[in-house]
């Protein structure tokens, strides 16, 4: 400290002015620190879903008139059927309390089978969209009609994502994605996917204090202030919450003493999960508003919902990128590119480099092939191809499998690598190979991603991560405003 204050006095000390010549020097080395140090947003999300027992409806009503005590919105995402029961055992109180709070949609039923993952597991992007959409939009309209807004996001019941579930909810009006899982996920920050704003796998940045005990709150509030420190070093980012407001008045969940492993029964049969004493119950809700008072209370942190969400995210329309640093770019490898002006996925890259408009595309729905065997290609036929993609890509507001090189074929990342090549380097068309470089951000283990206990012993659907894979063209960072 004083070897700096002494440097500064040195040649502060000179100027005839000294005294605000310092004044403005410090305030500037503010501004510029602030500035670094960017906004921690937290996400507080409530997954309200356990419509079996109704002390889980008091339970839901008790968070969000704590939360709304002490000025904070959460983000309550609703089960369909929660939402009908609500209505049915009169709780205009708990509708109305939670309505003071974001709604988001948790599926129709949850852990009734069919659930989602099942469902489109053998379903391509296209059909199994139409099927979600079957099934869910009757649950999302209740929701809607019920607590009387349209949802602002979804997430899927415990880890039963796919990925024909974007192009579907988009279509219902949905354009955030708010859960937890690992099929797909980069940098442990939101990013763009499937057209939606997906919070998703954030590793670290996921956290919240533990109800029963296996770690002592002083540690969940310390890998809370060393996410916020990373984060505001990093200028900014987001910490996801998740609880559910049954997990505070039970000891086990409501449907895994009913549905586990793909059990079926009448509602009859269904059990009531194991009930948490009154003094035990209160501990779980100390426990939850400590850890919101915490947060709360740290400089550079604000709470946010899944509504919040677009509005601090840049807009994902992304920025006109010289077409030869883009056509480089995919020499190297098939990816999105991070500029300084913004993001742009695989998709919007050979969009750019097709010369077509800037819009959202859904990726391809199946693994092309290559049977192209030539080294190059004549310029009036690949004008032809050309032609022929931006004419599919304008229609079907996606990317094509594969590409007609007259009656032979070049697959998408092989087109886009000789579209680059011919790009970079005019003349001649050479074929090249694309070397795609997003897959690796998905899961390869499905039996991992998939692990639920509601999900039938061994479950593992290879096909829903293979088609994410191939969506992995529209995956890129999202960036805070
Ligand atoms: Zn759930």
């Amino acid at each position: 400290m004083c070897t700096l204050k002494g440097r500064c006095r040195r040649w502060l000390g000179e100027m005839p002015i000294r005294f605000s010549l310092r004044s403005v020097a410090l305030l500037l080395l503010f501004a510029i620190l602030s500035r670094s140090r960017g906004i921690t947003y937290v996400v507080l999300w409530f997954d309200t879903e356990d419509y079996i027992d109704p002390i889980a409806d008091d339970a839901a009503l008790r968070i969000a008139n704590d939360l709304t005590s002490v000025g904070v919105h959460g983000t309550f995402k609703i089960v369909g059927e929660k939402a009908r029961v609500l209505e049915q055992r009169g709780r205009a109180d708990v509708i109305q309390a939670l309505g003071r709070h974001c709604i988001g949609y948790h599926s129709d039923w949850h852990s009734v089978q069919p659930v989602p993952a099942l469902v489109l597991q053998h379903l391509g992007l296209l059909e199994g969209a139409d099927e979600f959409e079957r099934r869910q939009k009757g649950g999302f309209e209740d929701v809607a009609r019920i607590f009387g807004v349209t949802p602002a996001c979804y997430g899927q019941p415990g880890v039963s994502w796919a990925p024909q579930s974007n192009l579907a909810l988009r279509r219902m009006g949905v354009h955030v994605y708010l859960d937890e899982g690992t099929q797909v996920g980069y940098g442990d920050q939101p990013i763009w996917f499937g057209g939606l704003l997906y919070v998703f796998n954030l590793g670290p940045y996921q956290i919240r204090a533990d109800l029963d005990g296996h770690e002592p709150e002083s540690e969940a509030f310390r890998r809370f202030d060393a996410a916020v420190q990373h984060l505001a070093d990093n200028g900014g980012g987001l910490i996801s919450t998740v609880y559910h407001p049954t997990e505070m008045v039970h000891t086990e969940f409501w449907d895994a003493v009913n549905f586990a492993h793909g059990d079926v029964r009448s509602r009859e049969q269904w059990v009531l999960p194991h009930r948490r004493t009154k003094d035990d119950a209160e501990r779980c809700f100390r426990i939850l508003n400590a850890y919101v008072e915490h947060a709360k209370a740290i400089p550079g942190v604000e709470f946010v919902t899944a509504s919040d969400l677009p509005r601090i995210y840049a807009n994902p329309i992304p920025p006109a990128v010289s077409r030869t640093e883009l056509a480089r770019h995919f020499q190297r490898g098939i990816n999105f590119l991070s500029t300084r002006a913004g993001d742009l996925s695989a998709a919007d890259i050979l969009l750019q480099l097709l010369q077509l408009p800037a819009e959202y595309v859904d990726g391809p729905t199946q693994r092309g092939t290559t049977n192209y065997a030539g080294p190059t290609i004549p310029d009036y036929l690949f004008d032809a191809t050309v032609k022929d993609v931006c004419s599919f890509i304008q229609t079907n507001r996606r990317l094509p499998s594969e590409v007609f090189v007259g009656s032979k074929t070049l697959s998408l990342e092989d087109f886009a690598a000789t579209l680059a090549e011919h790009v970079a380097s005019p003349g001649p068309i050479r074929v090249k190979r694309g070397k795609v470089e997003f897959e690796k951000y998905f899961a390869t283990d499905a039996r991992r991603a998939f692990n639920w206990p509601i999900h039938p012993e061994g479950f593992a659907p290879e096909e829903l991560l293979a088609l994410a894979r191939l969506q992995g063209w529209t995956l890129k960072p999202a960036r805070l405003r």
